[in-house]
């Protein structure tokens, strides 16, 4: 008697659970036309519309029994576009995919998240839709509207790991790491904590200037100019003295090498070397070197020498290449903005390196007009060690 009584429990139980199969399925599909209708509430309408092209019901892969009641409840729509679903957890979500196309829903499997870009956000969309637009030799890329605004976009669901988006304007799309997302989101997919480098191209083919920073870092001016660097998705090169390496310039440091940026050594103290022992001229050579490299497993490659005065032997010891300029700002005479940008102009042409030092605020002024200046003239802002891999590659 008992034993009976157990089994229809039993039996009960399980019929509870494809029960609850089938909800969760119904709740899915409200949820994906809902989505669909923009989050309005015309479900019947939209839906009975919707039923007459496509299918989706949720049922665990491979079950028989969830496959009748998927047909069942997509009786009358055709065969194939009815759709069965992965589950697959994404931290605190799961993604629904169906093999066309893949959702996030909610643990509870009953909504479709709404994702709410901040404004890391947005320019992390801003990055990559620059990213496709260079990739796919776009010339809107040469307009400065184009980095200053926040372009229409659509999203298009999950593939490998990565938020489909589009920009219909530009008629571009790309793949952003869900994994780069999940902190502006507030949303947890189940990546461990990671840090956003942007995407970015270089045209080997298309213009090309290097911009240099001596004597800094400067936790007072060199923030400003790496944010437009950023915005405008440049880079330059720093080359660095020792002695101004403080926790917070290291740290500085390290956020500006996450967006692309080059460090090179500038020297500990900012000697002559050619005046220094070798032992001497190489210890100052590599104290920036081994800084940052113990602070966060950095390692130049070049280096500058103070006054461009070259200790070639002591140089060749330290495996670094030395690099000075070919044209130079004259930013540590001028001290005056618009005559460092009239200066430059008048100078650079394409793969020219030039000198500055952010160290003056009349420098950065002048590096913060120039960078978008020379983004809508064509060029592209590289570092020297980007100038020199496609130099090498010719
Ligand atoms: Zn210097």
């Amino acid at each position: 008697m008992a034993a009976k009584k157990r089994r229809r429990r039993r039996r009960l139980r399980k019929e509870i659970r494809y029960g609850l199969y089938v909800l969760a399925g119904l709740l899915i599909v409200w949820g994906l036309f809902s989505l669909l209708n923009g989050g309005k509430s015309q479900y019947g309408k939209e839906a009975a519309r919707y039923k007459q092209k496509n299918c989706i019901v949720y049922y665990p892969k491979g079950s028989a029994y969830g496959k009748e009641q998927a047909k069942s409840l997509c009786e009358g729509v055709e065969e194939k576009t009815v759709f069965d679903y992965a589950l697959v957890p994404y931290g605190d979500y799961y993604l629904v995919d169906y093999g066309k196309a893949a959702y996030l829903v909610t643990a509870e499997k009953n909504d479709i998240p709404e994702l709410v870009f901040g404004a890391e956000g947005q320019q992390i969309l801003r990055d990559y839709l620059i990213y496709e637009a260079k990739e796919a030799h776009r010339p809107e890329v040469q307009q400065l509207s184009f980095y200053e605004e926040n372009a229409a976009y659509e999203t298009h669901g999950v593939r490998d790991g990565k938020l489909v988006v589009s920009w219909p304007d530009y008629g571009l799309e790309g793949e952003i790491p869900l994994a780069y997302l999940q902190k502006d989101l507030q949303m947890n997919f189940g990546y461990p904590a990671q840090e956003y480098q942007p995407p970015h191209f270089v045209d080997p083919e298309g213009k090309l200037l290097c911009l240099t920073f001596d004597d800094g870092p400067s936790t007072q001016y060199s923030p400003q100019l790496i944010a437009a660097l950023r915005k405008y998705d440049a880079r330059a090169t720093f080359f660095i003295c020792g002695y101004r390496l403080t926790k917070e310039a290291i740290e500085l440091t390290r956020q500006s090498v996450l967006l692309g940026n080059e460090y090179g050594s500038h020297t500990q103290s900012h000697p002559n070397l050619t005046e220094l022992s070798n032992s001497d001229a190489v210890a100052e050579i590599m104290t920036p070197y081994n800084d940052l490299k113990s602070a966060y497993g950095y390692e130049m490659k070049l280096m500058r020498p103070p006054y461009g005065a070259v200790n070639q032997e002591a140089i060749a010891q330290t495996g670094l290449t030395p690099i000075l300029w070919t044209v130079d700002s004259l930013d540590w005479s001028l001290r005056n903005g618009p005559q460092i940008v009239e200066n430059v102009k008048a100078e650079a042409e394409s793969e020219d390196i030039i000198l500055f030092h952010d160290i003056y605020d009349t420098s950065i002024e002048a590096a913060v007009d120039l960078i978008p200046y020379y983004i809508q003239e064509g060029y592209q802002l590289v570092t020297v060690s980007e100038l020199r891999a496609i130099q090498a590659a010719r």
